[in-house]
């Protein structure tokens, strides 16, 4: 082992000292448990045959009942700050490494199980996930992946047969919910928080966060070792977590608990708990009930505080001298400059443009939040759009109908008349219509995870049917793509779809 680990080997809660994690194996109760939705192509990340998952043995290894051979499971010791305030140590209370896979093509794959019980990390709770959280992790995860967003990874999803105990926020009552087990799959899990927490211990472990670097860089950043290379990999960081957010803000992605324990040094998506894609635009929509007074983590907030996280990912960084206060300062500069070049890029070319026009664009989302239009809906139909002045007034709005039913006669004017800038700009641009209508529609999701869509799911999987599950999984890996036949997929929420714990969600379940 390359880090140092915890000389200790048990589930006691507990501070870590001087450690980058601790040897424990899952120890979640199994009752007959069951593979109930599995990834393809993770298994094929992983080498991995499409027939293992037939094994009838499959279930308890990825149950974490049987030990893999060769396997050394542990979890990681963390720190974090948590809605804006230093936390101390965290770690992975419910999640376990079992080892790391090195596929045929070189790369290396970390495989841990969410939910398979206690660790020294667990500090009041369970260790243990329902099915409902289990779900929508394994789902989004493959979604995310699908729009083509950089994420942490699900390879399958078992049902323990065990249930777990969880109060519900929205009626304070206990209640008793099938557990299940998720196998995230990262070329690593390491989190700003991985830092932080050795920096938070004082002098004597700055050694553990100059070690924990130079493996990071060693391994997941190899391009930069031979350069001035701690700079260069906290610029990188900054920027991939530019890129990710940016990415977040083109699709409505909302994480929902973007503590720095939750950001991935790859700029991964990392920990699906209450996230949330918006339907109606509303920049201060936040799916998490923990969220409700600050807002701190609603959709509009996710870029500033990637700079928040950015600036206590830099801190450990500088007291371990691997950075200068200059250097910290520059680095969060790139964030800035990345970020914006990253999202006038990407709602540049939601529009169907060449050229970023920042008036045009802030005008629509005006519009969209006022009228609390759909935003995938909306950005999907807009291609449609033709780029002929020559349009009677009256049917300018005709290819948006479907995403603008709702708005009153006084609010006609306001869009007839971005859609008539909007034209201008189209004709400037002088893409022909097909062409952009083909790009556009690769950047603009005609499907994706609305909340009410993994709940409809989880209902009957609660009621022991996964086919919707599985449905689900195959409409989100190809979310760009018309498919016949699944239209129902890209429509707006239901009433029922207002109720707790459908748009909002608590932190961990
Ligand atoms: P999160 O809000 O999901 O990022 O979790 C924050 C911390 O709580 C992490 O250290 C998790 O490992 C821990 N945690 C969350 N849920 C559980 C659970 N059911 N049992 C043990 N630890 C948990
Ligand atoms: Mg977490
Ligand atoms: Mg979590």
């Amino acid at each position: 082992r390359e880090l140092p680990g915890d000389p200790r080997s048990d589930t006691v809660p507990r501070e870590v000292l001087h450690s980058c994690y601790s040897k424990v194996s899952p120890s979640a109760k199994v009752d007959d448990p069951k593979l109930v939705a599995w990834s393809d192509a993770v298994a094929d990340l992983l080498d991995l045959d499409h027939k293992e998952f037939e094994r009838p043995d499959f279930p308890q290894f990825f149950s974490g009942a049987t030990p893999l051979v060769g396997s050394l499971p542990y979890a990681q010791c963390y720190g974090g700050h948590q809605f804006g305030v230093w936390a101390g140590q965290l770690g992975d209370g419910r999640a376990i490494t079992l080892g790391e896979v090195v596929n045929s093509r070189g790369e290396r794959w970390e495989l841990q199980l969410k939910g398979c019980g206690k660790t020294p990390y667990s500090r009041f709770a369970d260790g243990l996930a329902v099915l409902r959280s289990s779900i929508r992790e394994f789902l989004c995860s493959e979604a995310m992946h699908g729009l083509g967003i950089p994420t942490t990874r699900a390879l399958c999803l078992v049902e323990t047969g065990k249930s777990v105990v969880r109060d519900m926020f929205y009626d304070g009552n206990a209640k008793e919910e099938p557990g299940a087990i998720v196998c995230r799959v990262a070329p690593s899990f390491l989190r700003f928080g991985s830092y932080q927490i050795h920096a938070s211990r004082g002098k004597e472990d700055l050694e553990i966060v100059r070690r924990l670097a130079d493996y990071t860089i060693r391994h997941h950043y190899p391009h930069l070792e031979n350069m001035k290379k701690s700079e260069a990999w906290a610029v990188e960081v900054a920027e991939r977590t530019a890129y990710l957010i940016a990415r977040w803000q083109g699709v409505g992605f909302t994480h929902g608990v973007l503590n720095t324990d939750n950001m991935s040094v790859l700029g991964l998506t990392i920990d699906y708990g209450p996230f949330g894609f918006l339907d109606a635009f509303d920049p201060s929509y936040t799916p998490n009930t923990t969220d409700l007074p600050g807002k701190r983590y609603c959709f509009a907030n996710q870029p500033d505080v990637g700079l928040w996280n950015i600036a206590q990912f830099t801190g450990p960084l500088s007291s371990a001298e691997l950075i200068s206060q200059d250097e910290a300062n520059y680095i969060m500069e790139r964030y800035g400059t990345k970020f914006m070049d990253e999202y006038q890029s990407i709602m540049t070319r939601k529009l169907g443009l060449t050229k970023y026009n920042k008036q045009l664009l802030s005008k629509l989302l005006n519009n969209l939040a006022v009228d609390k239009v759909d935003y995938t809906n909306f950005f999907r139909l807009l291609s449609n759009v033709k780029a002929d002045p020559g349009i009677p007034e009256n049917e300018l709005l005709v290819p948006l109908k479907a995403a603008l039913l709702d708005i009153g006669k006084e609010r006609k004017e306001a869009w007839i008349s971005w859609v008539q800038t909007y034209i201008e700009e189209l004709v400037e641009s002088g893409i022909p219509d097909e062409e952009r209508k083909a790009a556009m529609n690769s950047i603009n999701p005609k499907y994706i995870l609305r909340n009410y869509l993994c709940q409809s799911a989880i209902d009957v999987a609660e009621q022991g049917d996964y086919e919707e599950v599985r449905r689900l999984l195959k409409v989100m890996q190809h979310p760009y793509d018309e498919q016949p036949g699944m239209e129902k997929y890209a429509r707006l929420p239901p009433a029922w779809a207002y109720r707790p714990g459908v748009c909002m969600l608590s932190c961990s379940s």
